[in-house]
């Protein structure tokens, strides 16, 4: 029988999270033998046949080229790096908030390294001011817009320069990890394969996140239950919110409704870019990017209108929830995403393709027209609503009938395990991170979770 290779490290998971973890071992415990299992593809192999123009909807290719391969979820993002512990993730719940913005700092440091822009958009309290009079809460940070392509590119560059000091394994699927030996079973191209390593960080982003959760039960880890936002993705003609995004980038706001009291939020701001199927685990739902290029940019911009919902007892699935109301999505589509026109909503009609050719938009995706209402649960729809007139205060043309609203967008965040400097409670040296672990949810968040972690590992080596 062939001997079971052994390494100091065993990284899970080539997102952010896992790259920046592994590149701060070796740059400061350079002698450490480590390996990456990555379930995708290499970076450069990522191909999405929608993308591609080679289809028009999802394949549910396996591995999904959107969401898995090297440089994670992030490859093909829109590139906004937070330079702030105010939102992106819950690390300020373990440490300082200055601590969480020293390791954002640095691994914006490191993405600068291999190409990231410099250039930032600050905050402005005029907005600020003007949503305030609205009871509408922007939150406020330093932004960076890396770009779809040059975003790539960084993450490309930093995967070249780790290639040449550690073992990177792509299209190897990390089935089981022994937590008693320390044993991880993976697929390599459907072939089992074992290796074994003093260390283990599991880094398998919001993909990986049900594979992580059932991992945790098996082992009797326990678990706390993130919040779920279920929305829509809105997109409009990128002038209505142009006041806005030319002098911070990306407006991020929050709104509590009077019908429910609900939190929504608006976010994932891109402007003059596309809108996107994301397939997560088989079920689609949509997301949204932009290039920095001039010349790949569209006339419209897109944002995220998420209504956040906390779950408390007897249910406890919130991800199964949003998966659902998105799968429901999914069936009334014919295996697709919905767009439907704000004033069709609103005035009880479905939009067919003949009122989506009358809309003077024009979709930058190619989804089905249809009803969201049959969908998407009551309390949320109205908590959507209510928030685009609300945003129409600021950014008159927000709650225009031809506004478009794509369904079902939903961010779901992984269950965390309990843990102690992110090593997992009765797991000895196995440590969990990034957005799979539901610590962060975004690139700056998970870039710094990987720093902290990789430091954590080389004080024991
Ligand atoms: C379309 C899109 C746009 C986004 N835009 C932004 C943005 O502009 N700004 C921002 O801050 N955030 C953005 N995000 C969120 C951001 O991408 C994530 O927060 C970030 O990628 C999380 O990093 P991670 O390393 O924790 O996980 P991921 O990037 O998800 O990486 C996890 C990796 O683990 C692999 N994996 C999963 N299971 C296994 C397994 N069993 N074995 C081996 N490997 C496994 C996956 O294939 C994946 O490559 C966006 C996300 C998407 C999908």
């Amino acid at each position: 029988m062939e001997k079971i290779k052994e390494y100091d490290v065993c990284i899970i998971g080539g997102g952010i999270a896992g790259l920046m973890a592994a590149y701060t071992i070796v740059e400061q415990a350079p002698k450490t033998k480590v390996i990456l299992l990555e379930k995708g593809r290499d970076i450069n192999d990522r191909h999405c046949p929608i993308v591609g123009g080679q289809s028009k909807t999802c394949l549910k290719c396996r591995p999904c080229a959107i969401m898995e391969g090297l440089a994670g979820a992030g490859a093909f993002s829109d590139g906004k790096y937070i330079i702030s512990s105010e939102y992106g993730g819950w690390l300020p719940d373990f440490m300082d908030r200055e601590e969480v913005l020293k390791y954002i700092r640095e691994a914006d440091d490191i993405l600068v390294r291999f190409g990231a822009t410099k250039e930032v958009y600050y905050p402005d309290d005029e907005l600020k001011l003007m949503c305030l009079r609205h009871d509408l809460h922007m939150q406020q940070a330093i932004v960076k817009h890396l770009g779809t392509d040059a975003n790539l590119k960084t993450m490309a560059n930093l995967i070249t320069y780790l290639k040449d000091k550690i073992e990177i394994s792509t299209l190897s699927e990390v089935i089981d990890v022994d937590i008693t030996n320390h044993q991880v079973l993976y697929h390599l191209s459907n072939q089992e394969r074992y290796l074994k390593a003093a260390n283990i960080l599991i880094a398998v982003g919001r993909s990986g996140s049900r594979y992580f959760q059932n991992w945790c039960n098996k082992n009797h880890i326990s678990l706390a239950n993130n919040q779920v936002d279920v929305g829509v993705r809105v997109e409009l003609p990128y002038n209505i919110w142009e006041h806005f995004s030319k002098r911070i980038y990306e407006p991020k706001i929050v709104y509590r409704t009077k019908a429910y009291h609900d939190q929504v939020r608006m976010f994932c701001f891109n402007e003059r870019g596309y809108v996107v199927t994301e397939n997560t685990d088989g079920v689609l739902t949509v997301n949204g990017h932009s290039f920095k290029a001039s010349d790949k940019r569209s006339e419209n911009s897109n944002f995220a209108l998420l209504s956040t919902s906390n779950f408390t007892s007897p249910f406890n699935e919130p991800i199964e929830y949003a998966r659902s109301i998105a799968s429901l999505a999914n069936q009334i589509s014919g295996g697709s995403v919905l767009v439907q026109r704000l004033g069709d909503l609103i005035n009880g009609k479905r939009t067919n393709e003949k009122r989506l050719k009358e809309s003077s938009v024009r979709p930058t995706l190619n989804a089905v027209a249809g009803d969201l209402s049959l969908c998407m649960p009551k309390r949320q729809l109205d908590n959507i609503i209510e928030t685009l007139y609300a945003l129409d205060k600021v950014a008159p043309g927000t709650a225009n009938y031809d506004t478009l609203l794509y369904g079902v967008e939903c961010k779901y965040y992984s269950a965390r395990p309990k843990c102690h400097h992110f090593m997992i409670d009765g797991c000895d040296k196995i440590y969990a991170l990034g957005d799979g672990a539901g610590f962060t949810r975004s690139l700056s968040q998970a870039a710094a979770n990987g720093i902290i972690v990789a430091k954590e590992v080389i004080k024991d080596l």
